[in-house]
């Protein structure tokens, strides 16, 4: 069945029977084989749209598997299953030496190609029985549930199982899902959007006819994207049908985008969609104390005169930036006298409670102390500090700290939670309201605290200065935020208002809403973030990604020097090469990228891993994209070499970075998280309206 073509007539399975594991598989071949948006958007929409007709069971594992996720960030199950558990299994089932296996991993490098070609030469006597979707889930639930002694065997013996079972892509497909690098272009936002629309066409009024006859979401049409390729294109459809279909996945899909970053959880949001559709979602799977919520980002600027500009007349709020780490805090007062229940997420949003105890401690003495209060979300960045006086310690103090089930008696490192903002209090979401009203709550609801008892965290509002106190007044700011052990300031819209659409274009005079309400995942143009750094050097650090390297001479003979990094291209969903980078990097660090990115491993292969694209760069060897790294450069210069953002600053040139600096490794992000070819020509532009003459002008004139 082509995942493309929409056809309920000519699925060769009866309905309500749990959907076959191959249909995920082939939706997944034409995944990966695209880098067209359209394309992945369609085989999404009519994957899911046929699984919502077929079996309705097979959705959620079908939303996981191609997430290549078991459950939401906060719920810790993980698949826990190493490189060696699997080539193991897959060297059983296909009855290959070791050696023989080692050839195909150097000549393919990627473990699902192995797990392929190994399985292509076994022959089955008895046919097994399809693999289903719902039983490919169980299976790696059961795998992450494996614990403690045995488990590898277990593991194996479940892998085993499956592999026997797979026919064709499937065992391609279950190996790279449980290699955790399952190389679709199908990020987040996709399979969101791909289930609004499903959950539109699956509405009984748009399947009376509403679909042209020649888009592939009409019931038998094998043609590509009508509806998309007019809305790509921005004509107004000729096509009244085809307008209104276009119109109602514009809704649906910011609905479902809107109530997932409020309440990341497919399970929930599933079972809301199941339970009346898409009406009133919000109301079934509503923003809730216990669930993250993703949290508001900010926006880079390069000097308070930017800031000033940009803001205009505004008012707003200046805060420290601390170095330390976000944390979302939710507390819930527990029926009778019970402990009120605390959860700690990420700025990632995962569970991070057992980290610190001191913190769960200090919300429960916060509770006590506090009759009347129900419950809160706070956000907030835990920074380590000095417990005698208070001061500020620096990000690493913080990292010392072991990352789960840390014990009050063992704590080393004390920490104070600085809150900087409210989004729920005692029953009421308080996102759409201002700024101004949520901080003044934040403040006068939750006072510093410092528990009495010994051990518990301590609680403060970020140190800030209003606008409000005049220039000067933020400028003394700036310099005492640059003489601390914050990272610079963070500035926050207080009211909502309106400001100048684009500052280059003089004499525009339009201007466009910048609301100061709680946005959930959005970076915004109401927080604007300026790093002590900014000062001198580029705006912003780049967070980008690893995806080769080239052997190192003399003294770095043995690692890999230079690295090749990449910044991803969301619109291709692929990562494109910008710079070499060999600077930054401590002796430790070379060694321990030895052993992890080491030549024949999965990490480190011959030929490109997932879709990267090196452009001019030619490296001895490419890393499978797996980590983000924070770099520092002087500065983005245009690059014969490079391909990132080609087209969009110079018709003939990518951008590049000049002198990058390795900062750190950032744990706490994910590939989908390092910076964009967008954010890059973003800081070109930026750069250019500041040293207009220092660079000179784009080689397009
Ligand atoms: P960076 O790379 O600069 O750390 P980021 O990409 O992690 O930034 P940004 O939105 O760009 O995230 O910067 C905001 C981050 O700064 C927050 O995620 C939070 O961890 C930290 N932070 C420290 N102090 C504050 C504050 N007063 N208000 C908001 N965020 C703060």
């Amino acid at each position: 069945v082509d995942p493309l073509v929409y056809d309920i007539q000519k699925f060769p399975w009866p309905a309500n029977t749990p959907a076959p594991y191959s249909f995920l598989v082939h939706a997944l071949v034409t995944l990966s084989g695209t880098r067209s948006r359209i394309v992945i958007l369609n085989t999404l929409t009519n994957t899911l749209r046929t699984l919502l007709n077929w079996h309705r069971p097979s959705l959620l594992p079908s939303l996981y598997l191609l997430s290549n996720c078991l459950s939401p960030p906060y719920s810790l199950v993980e698949l826990g299953i190493g490189s060696s558990v699997i080539s193991k299994a897959i060297q059983h089932i296909s009855g290959l030496s070791s050696s023989a296996l080692r050839r195909l991993y150097n000549s393919s490098g990627d473990p699902g190609d192995v797990a392929f070609e190994a399985k292509s030469n076994v022959r089955t006597l008895i046919p097994h029985p399809p693999l289903l979707i719902t039983a490919v889930y169980n299976s790696l639930l059961n795998i992450a549930k494996s614990k403690g002694q045995g488990a590898a065997n277990q593991k194996q013996a479940i892998v085993e199982k499956l592999l026997v079972a797979a026919k064709g892509e499937e065992s391609r497909y279950l190996v790279r899902t449980l290699s955790q690098n399952l190389r679709v272009g199908a990020v987040r936002t996709s399979i969101l959007i791909a289930l609004a629309r499903a959950l539109v066409l699956t509405s009984p009024h748009i399947l009376g006819g509403f679909v042209r006859e020649d888009s592939p979401y009409h019931g038998t049409s094998q043609s590509v994207s009508a509806v998309q390729s007019i809305a790509a294109e921005g004509k107004k459809a000729f096509d009244p049908a085809c307008d209104e279909l276009h119109e109602k996945f514009t809704k649906a899909e910011a609905l479902v985008k809107r109530v997932f970053v409020r309440h990341p959880n497919y399970e929930h949001i599933v079972a809301g969609l199941f339970n009346g559709g898409l009406d009133s979602l919000e109301v079934r799977v509503p923003l809730t104390v216990g669930i993250p919520l993703h949290p508001t980002l900010g926006s880079p600027t390069r000097s308070l005169d930017e800031i000033y500009d940009r803001l205009g007349d505004l008012p707003f709020v200046a805060e420290f930036k601390y170095d330390g780490q976000r944390a979302q805090i939710h507390g819930v007062r527990g029926v009778k006298d019970d402990n009120p229940s605390v959860h700690i997420f990420s700025r990632h949003l995962e569970d991070m409670t057992t980290k610190y105890p001191d913190i769960v401690h200090l919300v429960r003495c916060i509770f006590e102390d506090q009759p009347q209060l129900q419950s809160f979300i706070i956000d907030s960045e835990i920074v380590a500090i000095d417990p005698g006086d208070g001061g500020l310690k620096s990000f690493q103090e913080l990292s010392n700290r072991a990352r789960k089930d840390v014990e009050m008696s063992d704590i080393k490192i004390s920490v104070c939670v600085f809150t900087f903002d409210l989004v729920y209090l005692d029953g009421e979401v308080l996102l759409a309201r201002p700024f101004r009203e949520r901080r003044s709550l934040l403040r006068s609801r939750f006072p510093p605290f410092l528990s009495c008892d010994k051990g518990a965290g301590r609680l403060d509002h970020v140190e800030s200065c209003e606008s409000e106190n005049g220039r000067d007044a933020i400028e003394e700011f700036w310099q005492k935020a640059v003489e601390s052990r914050s990272e610079g300031l963070m500035i926050k819209l207080l009211d909502s208002g309106t400001i100048q659409e684009d500052r280059t274009q003089k004499g525009n005079a339009r201007r466009k809403p910048l609301p100061a309400t709680y946005e959930p995942d959005k970076r915004t143009s109401a927080w604007l973030k300026l790093k002590k750094d900014y000062v001198v050097g580029l705006g912003d650090t780049l967070d980008m990604v690893p995806v080769g390297a080239w052997h190192g001479n003399g003294r770095k003979a043995g690692w890999w020097s230079p690295v090749l990094l990449a910044v991803r291209d969301s619109s291709n969903d692929c990562l494109v090469a910008v710079c070499k980078c060999m600077s930054g990097f401590s002796d430790t660090f070379y060694k321990e990228m030895v052993a992890h990115y080491s030549e024949g491993s999965d990490n480190c292969s011959t030929q490109p891993l997932w879709r990267t694209d090196t452009g001019g760069f030619r490296p001895d060897v490419y890393f499978r994209p797996h980590e983000v790294w924070e770099i520092r450069g002087a500065d983005i210069t245009l690059s014969p070499v490079s391909l990132a953002a080609l087209g969009m600053v110079s018709s003939s040139r990518g951008l590049s970075l000049r002198f990058p600096r390795f900062i750190k490794t950032r744990e706490d992000k994910l590939l989908e998280q390092a910076s964009t070819v967008d954010f890059l020509a973003q800081m070109w532009k930026g750069q250019q309206g500041k040293s207009a003459t220092a660079q000179g002008g784009t080689d397009d004139g």
